[in-house]
Protein backbone atom coordinates (compact mmCIF):
# COMPACT_ATOMS: atom_id res chain seq x y z
CA UNK A 1 0.00 0.00 0.00
CA UNK A 2 2.31 2.40 -1.26
CA UNK A 3 0.71 5.28 -3.01
CA UNK A 4 2.84 5.24 -6.11
CA UNK A 5 1.52 8.46 -7.42
CA UNK A 6 -1.81 8.68 -8.43
CA UNK A 7 -2.68 11.43 -9.72
CA UNK A 8 -4.61 14.01 -7.33
CA UNK A 9 -7.67 15.56 -9.43
CA UNK A 10 -7.26 18.88 -10.59
CA UNK A 11 -5.13 21.86 -9.15
CA UNK A 12 -5.83 23.56 -6.51
CA UNK A 13 -7.86 20.87 -5.48
CA UNK A 14 -9.65 21.20 -1.86
CA UNK A 15 -11.90 18.57 0.17
CA UNK A 16 -14.18 21.74 0.14
CA UNK A 17 -13.93 23.20 -3.40
CA UNK A 18 -17.57 21.56 -5.40
CA UNK A 19 -18.41 23.68 -7.89
CA UNK A 20 -16.05 24.80 -10.96
CA UNK A 21 -14.28 28.05 -11.88
CA UNK A 22 -14.65 28.39 -15.37
CA UNK A 23 -11.91 29.94 -17.29
CA UNK A 24 -12.62 31.85 -20.15
CA UNK A 25 -11.69 29.41 -23.06
CA UNK A 26 -11.81 26.24 -20.88
CA UNK A 27 -13.94 23.81 -22.48
CA UNK A 28 -15.98 21.25 -20.45
CA UNK A 29 -13.67 18.71 -21.50
CA UNK A 30 -10.83 20.30 -20.46
CA UNK A 31 -12.35 20.34 -16.95
CA UNK A 32 -13.20 17.03 -17.09
CA UNK A 33 -9.21 15.69 -18.11
CA UNK A 34 -8.42 17.45 -14.66
CA UNK A 35 -10.60 15.80 -12.89
CA UNK A 36 -9.77 12.13 -14.20
CA UNK A 37 -8.45 9.84 -11.61
CA UNK A 38 -5.37 8.39 -12.71
CA UNK A 39 -2.52 6.02 -11.76
CA UNK A 40 1.11 7.23 -12.35
CA UNK A 41 2.27 3.36 -12.51
CA UNK A 42 -0.46 2.72 -15.17
CA UNK A 43 0.25 5.71 -17.39
CA UNK A 44 3.88 3.87 -17.47
CA UNK A 45 2.82 1.24 -19.72
CA UNK A 46 2.32 2.17 -23.51
CA UNK A 47 -0.75 1.35 -25.27
CA UNK A 48 -2.89 1.31 -22.49
CA UNK A 49 -5.44 4.19 -21.56
CA UNK A 50 -7.35 4.83 -18.51
CA UNK A 51 -9.03 6.86 -16.24
CA UNK A 52 -11.59 7.30 -13.08
CA UNK A 53 -14.36 9.43 -13.74
CA UNK A 54 -15.69 11.78 -10.47
CA UNK A 55 -18.74 14.05 -9.97
CA UNK A 56 -18.38 17.83 -10.53
CA UNK A 57 -20.65 19.60 -9.45
CA UNK A 58 -22.66 22.01 -12.22
CA UNK A 59 -20.98 19.48 -14.92
CA UNK A 60 -24.61 18.40 -17.05
CA UNK A 61 -27.88 17.80 -15.31
CA UNK A 62 -26.48 15.00 -12.49
CA UNK A 63 -22.99 16.24 -11.83
CA UNK A 64 -21.17 14.09 -14.40
CA UNK A 65 -22.61 10.87 -13.20
CA UNK A 66 -21.82 7.98 -16.19
CA UNK A 67 -24.98 5.71 -14.90
CA UNK A 68 -28.35 4.37 -16.95
CA UNK A 69 -30.03 3.02 -14.74
CA UNK A 70 -33.28 5.00 -13.32
CA UNK A 71 -33.88 7.32 -11.92
CA UNK A 72 -30.81 9.01 -13.59
CA UNK A 73 -31.21 10.54 -17.20
CA UNK A 74 -29.76 8.20 -19.65
CA UNK A 75 -29.24 11.05 -22.31
CA UNK A 76 -27.35 13.21 -19.88
CA UNK A 77 -25.35 10.38 -19.03
CA UNK A 78 -24.41 9.66 -22.35
CA UNK A 79 -23.34 13.09 -22.71
CA UNK A 80 -21.25 12.96 -19.78
CA UNK A 81 -19.73 9.52 -21.10
CA UNK A 82 -18.48 10.83 -24.03
CA UNK A 83 -17.53 14.02 -22.68
CA UNK A 84 -15.00 11.62 -20.21
CA UNK A 85 -14.05 9.33 -22.59
CA UNK A 86 -13.12 12.60 -25.00
CA UNK A 87 -11.08 13.81 -21.78
CA UNK A 88 -9.67 10.87 -21.40
CA UNK A 89 -8.44 10.35 -24.94
CA UNK A 90 -10.96 7.39 -24.94
CA UNK A 91 -13.83 6.35 -28.03
CA UNK A 92 -17.17 6.59 -25.71
CA UNK A 93 -18.62 4.32 -28.80
CA UNK A 94 -16.89 1.69 -27.36
CA UNK A 95 -17.49 1.22 -24.33
CA UNK A 96 -18.60 -2.23 -23.04
CA UNK A 97 -19.95 -2.80 -19.91
CA UNK A 98 -21.70 -5.13 -17.73
CA UNK A 99 -24.84 -5.76 -15.83
CA UNK A 100 -23.01 -5.49 -12.65
CA UNK A 101 -24.73 -8.18 -9.32
CA UNK A 102 -22.17 -7.92 -6.43
CA UNK A 103 -20.94 -11.39 -7.80
CA UNK A 104 -17.32 -13.29 -8.72
CA UNK A 105 -18.44 -13.50 -12.61
CA UNK A 106 -15.26 -12.22 -14.72
CA UNK A 107 -16.50 -11.97 -18.67
CA UNK A 108 -14.22 -11.68 -21.63
CA UNK A 109 -14.69 -9.28 -24.18
CA UNK A 110 -13.41 -8.89 -27.53
CA UNK A 111 -13.98 -6.72 -30.58
CA UNK A 112 -17.81 -7.98 -31.13
CA UNK A 113 -18.38 -6.92 -27.61
CA UNK A 114 -17.27 -2.89 -28.39
CA UNK A 115 -20.03 -0.81 -27.75
CA UNK A 116 -21.93 -3.42 -26.01
CA UNK A 117 -23.55 -0.48 -23.19
CA UNK A 118 -22.19 2.23 -24.65
CA UNK A 119 -25.12 4.05 -25.59
CA UNK A 120 -28.20 3.75 -23.53
CA UNK A 121 -30.60 0.93 -24.77
CA UNK A 122 -27.43 -0.86 -25.94
CA UNK A 123 -27.13 -3.69 -24.08
CA UNK A 124 -24.02 -5.36 -21.91
CA UNK A 125 -21.45 -7.87 -22.20
CA UNK A 126 -23.65 -9.96 -20.09
CA UNK A 127 -24.02 -9.91 -16.01
CA UNK A 128 -20.73 -9.95 -14.17
CA UNK A 129 -18.41 -7.82 -12.07
CA UNK A 130 -15.14 -7.66 -14.05
CA UNK A 131 -14.40 -7.54 -17.96
CA UNK A 132 -10.90 -8.33 -19.01
CA UNK A 133 -9.53 -8.27 -22.80
CA UNK A 134 -6.37 -8.75 -24.82
CA UNK A 135 -8.62 -6.48 -27.64
CA UNK A 136 -7.75 -2.85 -28.79
CA UNK A 137 -10.72 -1.17 -29.91
CA UNK A 138 -13.17 -1.93 -26.37
CA UNK A 139 -12.79 0.07 -23.83
CA UNK A 140 -13.78 -1.54 -20.39
CA UNK A 141 -16.09 0.39 -18.04
CA UNK A 142 -17.53 -0.67 -14.38
CA UNK A 143 -19.57 1.84 -12.34
CA UNK A 144 -19.33 2.78 -8.88
CA UNK A 145 -21.08 4.72 -5.85
CA UNK A 146 -18.18 3.91 -2.99
CA UNK A 147 -17.80 -0.13 -4.64
CA UNK A 148 -14.03 -0.30 -5.01
CA UNK A 149 -12.68 0.28 -8.93
CA UNK A 150 -9.48 -2.44 -9.56
CA UNK A 151 -7.67 -1.96 -12.99
CA UNK A 152 -5.34 -4.25 -14.00
CA UNK A 153 -2.85 -4.09 -17.05
CA UNK A 154 -0.57 -7.18 -18.54
CA UNK A 155 1.94 -4.88 -19.70
CA UNK A 156 3.58 -7.74 -21.79
CA UNK A 157 0.52 -9.24 -23.95
CA UNK A 158 -0.76 -6.31 -23.48
CA UNK A 159 -4.62 -7.15 -21.92
CA UNK A 160 -6.68 -5.44 -19.31
CA UNK A 161 -9.48 -5.88 -16.25
CA UNK A 162 -12.37 -3.96 -14.78
CA UNK A 163 -13.20 -4.78 -11.66
CA UNK A 164 -15.90 -3.54 -9.46
CA UNK A 165 -15.45 -5.33 -5.95
CA UNK A 166 -17.66 -4.27 -2.81
CA UNK A 167 -17.68 -6.21 0.10
CA UNK A 168 -19.52 -9.29 -1.18
CA UNK A 169 -17.14 -9.32 -4.12
CA UNK A 170 -14.56 -8.87 -2.28
CA UNK A 171 -14.86 -11.32 0.55
CA UNK A 172 -15.81 -13.94 -2.72
CA UNK A 173 -12.06 -12.89 -3.95
CA UNK A 174 -13.21 -11.08 -7.38
CA UNK A 175 -9.94 -9.36 -7.81
CA UNK A 176 -8.42 -12.81 -7.61
CA UNK A 177 -10.50 -14.52 -10.12
CA UNK A 178 -9.78 -11.34 -12.14
CA UNK A 179 -5.81 -11.82 -11.91
CA UNK A 180 -6.02 -16.01 -12.59
CA UNK A 181 -8.77 -15.13 -15.38
CA UNK A 182 -5.79 -12.96 -17.18
CA UNK A 183 -3.90 -15.97 -16.56
CA UNK A 184 -5.76 -18.25 -18.45
CA UNK A 185 -7.38 -16.31 -21.41
CA UNK A 186 -4.32 -14.03 -22.28
CA UNK A 187 -1.43 -16.12 -20.11
CA UNK A 188 -0.69 -13.38 -18.46
CA UNK A 189 2.19 -13.47 -15.17
CA UNK A 190 0.55 -11.74 -11.94
CA UNK A 191 4.13 -10.96 -11.22
CA UNK A 192 3.94 -8.77 -14.45
CA UNK A 193 0.75 -7.13 -13.39
CA UNK A 194 -0.15 -3.61 -12.37
CA UNK A 195 -2.98 -2.60 -10.68
CA UNK A 196 -4.43 0.23 -9.34
CA UNK A 197 -7.21 0.74 -7.23
CA UNK A 198 -9.10 3.53 -7.44
CA UNK A 199 -11.21 5.91 -4.88
CA UNK A 200 -13.38 3.65 -3.21
CA UNK A 201 -15.38 4.07 0.77
CA UNK A 202 -12.82 4.10 3.34
CA UNK A 203 -12.43 2.15 6.28
CA UNK A 204 -13.71 5.42 8.19
CA UNK A 205 -16.84 5.37 6.85
CA UNK A 206 -17.51 1.86 5.77
CA UNK A 207 -18.66 0.20 8.92
CA UNK A 208 -20.47 -3.48 8.36
CA UNK A 209 -22.36 -5.56 10.03
CA UNK A 210 -21.27 -9.31 11.82
CA UNK A 211 -21.98 -11.01 8.63
CA UNK A 212 -19.21 -8.95 6.84
CA UNK A 213 -17.03 -9.54 9.03
CA UNK A 214 -17.80 -13.46 9.67
CA UNK A 215 -17.33 -13.98 5.85
CA UNK A 216 -13.65 -12.28 5.37
CA UNK A 217 -12.26 -14.01 8.84
CA UNK A 218 -13.26 -17.36 7.50
CA UNK A 219 -9.91 -17.07 5.25
CA UNK A 220 -7.82 -16.49 8.22
CA UNK A 221 -4.67 -15.97 6.53
CA UNK A 222 -4.51 -13.79 3.05
CA UNK A 223 -1.16 -13.36 1.33
CA UNK A 224 0.76 -14.40 4.69
CA UNK A 225 -1.34 -12.01 6.07
CA UNK A 226 -3.85 -12.26 9.61
CA UNK A 227 -6.87 -11.23 7.55
CA UNK A 228 -7.96 -8.79 10.57
CA UNK A 229 -5.44 -6.42 9.00
CA UNK A 230 -8.61 -5.63 6.67
CA UNK A 231 -11.07 -4.97 10.15
CA UNK A 232 -11.19 -2.50 12.22
CA UNK A 233 -13.54 -3.03 15.88
CA UNK A 234 -15.32 0.02 16.95
CA UNK A 235 -17.36 0.85 19.44
CA UNK A 236 -19.98 0.17 17.60
CA UNK A 237 -19.41 -2.92 15.16
CA UNK A 238 -16.22 -3.13 13.30
CA UNK A 239 -15.40 -1.41 9.63
CA UNK A 240 -14.06 -3.00 6.81
CA UNK A 241 -10.86 -1.60 4.75
CA UNK A 242 -11.78 -2.58 0.79
CA UNK A 243 -8.32 -1.38 -0.35
CA UNK A 244 -6.24 -3.63 2.25
CA UNK A 245 -8.67 -6.33 1.64
CA UNK A 246 -8.21 -6.27 -1.86
CA UNK A 247 -4.42 -5.65 -1.97
CA UNK A 248 -3.93 -9.00 0.12
CA UNK A 249 -6.30 -10.50 -2.41
CA UNK A 250 -3.91 -9.11 -5.34
CA UNK A 251 -0.76 -10.32 -3.23
CA UNK A 252 -2.39 -13.52 -2.70
CA UNK A 253 -2.98 -14.09 -6.34
CA UNK A 254 0.76 -13.02 -7.18
CA UNK A 255 0.47 -9.79 -7.94
CA UNK A 256 3.80 -7.86 -6.41
CA UNK A 257 2.71 -4.71 -3.89
CA UNK A 258 5.19 -2.43 -5.78
CA UNK A 259 2.97 -3.11 -8.40
CA UNK A 260 -0.18 -2.21 -6.86
CA UNK A 261 -1.11 1.37 -7.27
CA UNK A 262 -3.94 2.68 -4.35
CA UNK A 263 -6.11 6.08 -4.95
CA UNK A 264 -6.35 7.60 -1.25
CA UNK A 265 -9.39 9.32 -1.45
CA UNK A 266 -12.82 8.16 0.50
CA UNK A 267 -15.65 8.17 -2.03
CA UNK A 268 -17.68 9.35 1.26
CA UNK A 269 -15.26 11.70 2.50
CA UNK A 270 -14.57 13.54 -0.62
CA UNK A 271 -18.14 13.44 -1.61
CA UNK A 272 -17.33 16.63 -3.41
CA UNK A 273 -15.69 14.46 -5.85
CA UNK A 274 -17.06 11.18 -5.62
CA UNK A 275 -20.30 9.74 -5.94
CA UNK A 276 -21.03 7.75 -2.86
CA UNK A 277 -24.00 5.70 -1.92
CA UNK A 278 -23.34 6.11 1.72
CA UNK A 279 -22.92 9.47 1.66
CA UNK A 280 -25.49 10.98 -0.69
CA UNK A 281 -28.10 8.31 -0.93
CA UNK A 282 -29.10 5.21 -3.39
CA UNK A 283 -30.15 7.51 -5.87
CA UNK A 284 -26.63 8.99 -6.38
CA UNK A 285 -24.86 8.88 -9.74
CA UNK A 286 -21.70 6.58 -10.26
CA UNK A 287 -18.76 7.52 -11.46
CA UNK A 288 -16.94 4.89 -13.89
CA UNK A 289 -13.46 3.44 -14.25
CA UNK A 290 -12.27 3.12 -17.88
CA UNK A 291 -9.40 1.09 -19.47
CA UNK A 292 -8.49 0.19 -23.21
CA UNK A 293 -5.47 -0.87 -24.91
CA UNK A 294 -4.80 1.74 -27.59
CA UNK A 295 -2.31 0.15 -29.45
CA UNK A 296 -1.30 -3.54 -29.90
CA UNK A 297 2.04 -5.21 -29.66
CA UNK A 298 4.71 -5.60 -27.11
CA UNK A 299 4.74 -3.16 -24.70
CA UNK A 300 7.64 -2.42 -22.17
CA UNK A 301 8.22 -0.11 -19.41
CA UNK A 302 7.14 -1.76 -16.01
CA UNK A 303 10.51 -3.86 -14.71
ZN1 LIG B 1 -14.39 8.26 4.75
Amino acid sequence: MTGLGSTAIGPGRTAADGGLDLEQGTSPVDVLATRLARSELLRQVPGVAHGVTGRVPSMGTAEGNVGYSPPRDAADAWGMRRRWCQAAGLNADLLATVGQVHGVEVLQADGKDAGRGARPGSGRVGLGDALITDQPGVVLMTLHADCLPVLLVDPDRPAVAAVHAGWRGTVAGIVGRAVRAMTDAFGSHPGRLVAFMGPGIGPCCYEVGPEVVGAWMERGEVAGTDARWAIRATTTGATFDLKRANTLLLREAGVVEEHIDVHPDCTRCQGNHWFSHRGQGADTGRFGAMISITASGTSRGIS
